[in-house]
């Protein structure tokens, strides 16, 4: 289709004021947090399922493809506009519809910022556990469309944990519901696929979220290390004990600088690695686990375990751990994030490992990670101008998630496989295991209309 005409029809269904086509919104609407770029044809912000509907249903008949974005914070390319397209901007349904405390339960439109929805909830003494780092930014339907994670959940899950049912858009612009309130649904748990579909499936509308009280007590450590190998154990050794903390994060020596040099969180500048550890729970017995948390750090030879005094040392030990990405950003131009997962008893192991492909590539690696999960988080520094810079960094980030599959882990813990990541599908899945996903994707969208190129390589002699 003529590219003018899809402009004026989307814009005659969305209003010519919420759609965007200049050659700027297209060069913006072509960026996320990854390495990709793509250019769509159009931008489109609806403000209602109806127009989310109204759009994809003329998306099919006109053969243009349809990406859905949050906020573009995701790091593995999921909504670069690979072929062009419509860019489905969600951002203008962003109302909360529902708290309903009594059944513990939240339903909300995509474009809700994460910690939106929670600063509405501690009024009621409430919380939404999952809790990227990004929360500021991303939205709730990015976190559906990734199946985000965050430091609470090791304790309390991913967001698919908390994601009991929506309402969906499908390719044809059929709007249907999956799920509902109630914990578990008879048939096949279509929620379950849907979320962390990284928008190839379907776009959701509406997101119904299981909401938890507040626990009553919160204790929050920085255990300070000499050695990764020491932090890396301390780990391990805290989990085998059948201790759960609600986080268990770790950063490395070169974070720690890039934290200290912009947010001041506290964490001296002469360790190797510092692990967050947060317990939440009851009050009653709550001093005795830390107490057990400090004696296991120290048989794995901590230098010193300081304990957050009050709710402005936590949340300055906080600020260290969720600003750490941006502080690194403040190295070097760039940076690829590299997100594998290992047994949390190889992480000592396969840390070395990252250090050597650092050393063998020259290029400076910092670590800041959900360890608790074994979820690493490497993130390669450099300088996208300098291309041959820049093809060292696709080598020594893929080199990396093939340490975490042969260590038994996985290429992605929450950062979805989006297009960064596709060519590294091999290393953990069959071709009949990605045979069998592309059969899932035909039957919910078999023309291809949603996020065409993500998640699943293409298959010699098979479906395309
Ligand atoms: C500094 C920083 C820190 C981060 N920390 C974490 C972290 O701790 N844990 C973590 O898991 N991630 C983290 N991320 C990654 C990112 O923030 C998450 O993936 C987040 O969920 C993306 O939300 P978003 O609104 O930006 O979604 P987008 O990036 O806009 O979209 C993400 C994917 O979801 C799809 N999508 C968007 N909306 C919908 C919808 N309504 N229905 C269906 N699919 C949809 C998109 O097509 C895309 O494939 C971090 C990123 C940054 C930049």
């Amino acid at each position: 289709m003529d590219r003018e005409e899809l402009i004026r029809s989307v814009g005659q269904m969305v209003g010519p004021e919420n759609t965007l086509s200049s050659e700027t919104d297209l060069m913006l609407y072509g960026y996320d947090a990854s390495l990709y770029r793509g250019k769509p044809d159009c931008i489109t912000l609806p403000g209602s399922t109806e127009e989310v509907s109204r759009v994809v249903r003329f998306a099919r008949q006109a053969g243009v493809h349809v990406v859905a974005r949050g906020s573009g914070t995701n790091l593995s390319g999921g909504t670069i506009p690979i072929q062009g397209g419509i860019v489905l901007h969600l951002s203008r349904m962003n109302k909360i519809l529902e708290i309903d405390i009594e059944n513990q339960r939240a339903i909300v439109e995509p474009g809700v910022f994460t910690l939106g929805l929670k600063n509405q909830l501690v009024r009621s003494g409430y919380l939404y556990q999952p809790d990227p780092a990004s929360e500021k930014v991303s939205t709730l339907g990015g976190n559906f469309g990734e199946n985000s994670g965050g430091p609470h959940c090791l304790k309390y899950g991913v967001t698919t944990n908390h994601v009991l049912g929506a309402e969906v858009v499908l390719y044809d612009g059929e709007i249907v519901w999956v799920g509902g309130k109630a914990l578990d649904n008879p048939g096949y748990d279509l929620t379950g696929i849907l979320v962390g579909s990284e928008g190839t499936l379907g776009i959701a509308t509406k997101i119904v979220l299981r909401i938890m009280p507040k626990p009553e007590a919160v204790k929050t450590m920085l255990a300070i290390y000499n050695t990764l190998k020491d932090a890396g154990n301390t780990v391990s050794a805290i989990i085998a004990e059948g201790i759960i903390p609600a986080t268990l994060e770790m950063l490395d020596k070169l974070t720690i600088k890039a934290v200290e040099e912009s947010i001041h969180a506290g964490f001296p500048l002469d360790a190797e690695a510092v692990l967050l550890i947060e317990l939440d729970g009851l009050k009653d017995g709550i001093e005795r686990l830390a107490g057990k948390i400090v004696e296991i750090c120290k048989k794995n030879n901590v230098r010193e375990v300081k304990v957050a005094k009050n709710e402005a040392d936590r949340a300055q030990l906080w600020a260290g751990r969720k600003g750490a990405f941006g502080a690194v950003a403040r190295l070097r131009p760039n940076y690829l994030v590299c997100d594998g997962t290992v047994p949390r008893t190889k992480l000592p192991e396969v840390l070395s490992k990252v250090v050597e492909v650092g050393n063998k590539y020259n290029l400076a690696i910092a670590n800041v990670f959900h360890a608790g999960d074994g979820n690493l988080h490497p993130l390669i520094l450099f300088d996208e101008r300098n291309e041959e810079e820049l093809k060292r960094v696709r080598l020594a980030g893929s080199e990396i998630l093939k340490l975490c599959s042969d260590a038994g882990g996985t290429i992605s813990g929450e950062h979805g496989i989006g297009a960064e990541k596709i060519k590294e599908m091999f290393l953990v899945f069959t071709t009949e295991d990605m045979a069998a996903m592309k059969r899932v994707k035909k039957a919910f969208d078999p023309e291809d209309v949603y996020n065409p190129n993500k998640v699943i390589p293409k298959l010699e002699g098979s479906l395309s």
